[in-house]
């Protein structure tokens, strides 16, 4: 039977939300973003959000506490009873074994986790080239996906836009955070026997693909 949790894992610019994205839609499940969720906090200048910016726009993580209890809230909505994807959740070890403890309290089994493993160099001109659709939310690269009018979105025509902290300087210091707080799940889940690797070097569709078909056979 398919796990009801999926979680993406992966460096920063890895493909993590395209692939969520592609993989929840194909699944039928939501795909839940905490940099999404957090973003949008910011945005509308909640308290959430005014505690996470200056982390954020330093490219250093959001407390384990904050994300958590968002995740928390947002699972327990009723589109999530029959599963969804964890897109940028956990990044660290006190989150997963959050996520372990939230999956045993629903009466779930383990996640189901995937790694999207992408070279250095690609990760900087995904990080740096990423644009995306203000309204929709469609993510275009300038380098591999670019859109036919220059910042504008194909689907509805909206301004595309920058992230904040997708610059030099602060993506630096966000595959740092990555290094040294999130690459340990990798074999945390390996050594729980739950682990997938993708290699996520290749064009977008070919992944989502062999993602789609990966997962409905299981
Ligand atoms: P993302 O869109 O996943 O690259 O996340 C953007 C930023 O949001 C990260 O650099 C962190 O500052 C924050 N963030 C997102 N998810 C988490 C998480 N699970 N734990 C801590 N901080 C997070």
């Amino acid at each position: 039977m398919r796990p009801h949790a999926l979680i993406f894992l992966g460096a920063p610019g890895a493909g993590k939300g395209t692939q969520a994205r592609e993989v929840a839609k194909g699944l039928a499940i939501p795909q839940i973003s905490t940099g999404d969720m957090l973003r949008d906090a910011v945005k509308k200048q909640t308290p959430l959000g005014m505690a996470a910016k200056a982390k954020m726009e330093a490219g250093a993580l959001v407390p384990d506490e904050v994300v958590c209890g968002i995740v928390e809230e947002r699972v327990s909505e009723p589109d999530c009873q029959k599963g969804f994807i964890l897109d940028g959740f956990p990044r660290t070890i006190a989150q997963a074994e959050f996520v372990g403890r939230m999956l045993t309290s629903k009466g779930w089994g383990k996640p189901q986790v995937l790694d999207i493993e992408v070279d250095e160099d690609t990760l900087l001109k995904r990080l740096t080239g990423r644009r995306t659709c203000a309204s929709c939310g469609e993510i275009y690269n300038i380098y591999f996906h670019p859109p036919k009018v220059e910042g504008i979105c194909d689907k509805d025509g909206a301004k595309l836009l920058q992230r904040a902290d997708d610059n030099e300087a602060t993506i630096r210091q966000r595959l740092e955070a990555y290094r040294l707080q999130t690459a340990p799940l990798i074999d945390y889940y390996r050594r729980q026997g739950v682990l997938m690797t993708v290699d996520g070097n290749r064009e977008p569709a070919a992944i989502a693909k062999e993602l789609l078909d990966g997962f409905a056979r299981a």
